[in-house]
């Protein structure tokens, strides 16, 4: 049995890489039974037949992180991608898509593309909002050539899913980093346009100095129903060491006396917007538990 990693899915079909090889399979039917569902980024064993040229997906390796959408599995990092200009961040957006990777225990990345674009007291207010995050913030522009190398160092040998919105430049970065890709990139209208009449496949895409990416970007889906209320203040890792001041172990960190990130946030070790991001996700996180 051979040993390869799934880089695309369709119709039925898996494309299994190894080495430089691309082989077609199908999966076992023993997967439907139980209902596991071969995913992009999958290590799997499978057998093939050189003369008819079918194989066959016998098991599926422990399978570490699964992203919901798109359904890829093993994803190591996200990259989070948002622009200095055209158009303007939305830290709200930038918090969630946070939250949304930090529950998925992926490394992350902040990255800030367009920075030819000149939006200087934006930039440093940004830098200033996640100073004690933890968070590295990359500063990027393809147009000029930089941070581009910074990437591709983090890029190097994980399994990496770039993140944020339409036509803040994520493409053009990977075209960057990988000479020889060439990803449409666009104005935002014309992608919205094309985006209502395509289905979009995930697939892996192999980088010549080690790793892969996927090709589309995580976190379609802004759902964050599913995070427990008391967990959400783990989700902003600044936070965490002031937890532990909290008077109440159960602590939401908005109504009750003696809490240590209101008092963090007054001394302005948490910043007031990451704050009021939490306590709105706080909100909108009741809410669905509340309609279900
Ligand atoms: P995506 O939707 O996030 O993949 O964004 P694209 O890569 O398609 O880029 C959207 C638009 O932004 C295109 O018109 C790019 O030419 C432009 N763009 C990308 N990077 C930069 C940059 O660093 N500076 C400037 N000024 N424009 C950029
Ligand atoms: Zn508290």
């Amino acid at each position: 049995m051979e040993k390869g990693i799934i880089v695309k899915g369709i119709g039925g079909f898996y494309y299994i890489k190894k080495g430089n090889e691309v082989f077609e399979c199908k999966a076992r039917g023993k997967f439907r039974s139980k209902r596991i569902i071969p995913l992009v980024g999958d290590y799997v064993l499978f057998s093939y037949d050189e003369t008819t040229k079918q194989g066959v997906i016998e098991d599926i390796l422990d399978r570490k992180i699964e992203l919901i959408r798109p359904p890829v599995a093993n994803v190591e990092q996200a990259i989070i991608v948002f622009s200095l200009k055209n158009p303007d961040p939305n830290i709200k957006l930038l918090d969630k898509i946070l939250v949304m990777s930090e529950y998925h225990n992926l490394e992350l990345k902040i990255c800030i593309n367009k920075i030819d674009l000149d939006n200087e007291k934006l930039l440093y207010e940004i830098i200033g909002i996640y100073k004690n995050t933890g968070y590295e913030v990359i500063l990027c522009s393809t147009k000029k050539d930089i941070g581009i190398d910074r990437i591709k160092e983090v890029l190097k040998n994980k399994i990496s899913v770039f993140a944020g919105p339409s036509g803040v430049g994520k493409s053009s970065i990977l075209n960057k980093v990988q000479s020889g890709l060439k990803l449409k990139t666009g104005e935002i209208s014309s992608k919205i346009k094309r985006g209502k009449h395509t289905t979009r496949h995930s697939e892996l895409l192999q980088l010549d100095f080690g790793g892969w990416v996927v090709d589309s970007p995580g976190f379609t889906s802004l759902d964050i129903g599913y995070i427990d209320p008391e967990e959400l203040g783990f989700l902003f890792p600044e936070f965490k060491q002031y937890m532990d001041h909290c008077k109440f172990t159960n602590c939401l960190h908005v109504n009750e006396p003696n809490c240590g990130v209101k008092n963090a946030l007054k001394t302005g070790y948490i910043s007031k917007e990451r704050y009021n991001n939490y306590v709105d996700f706080l909100e909108q996180i009741k809410e669905i538990n509340n309609r279900r």
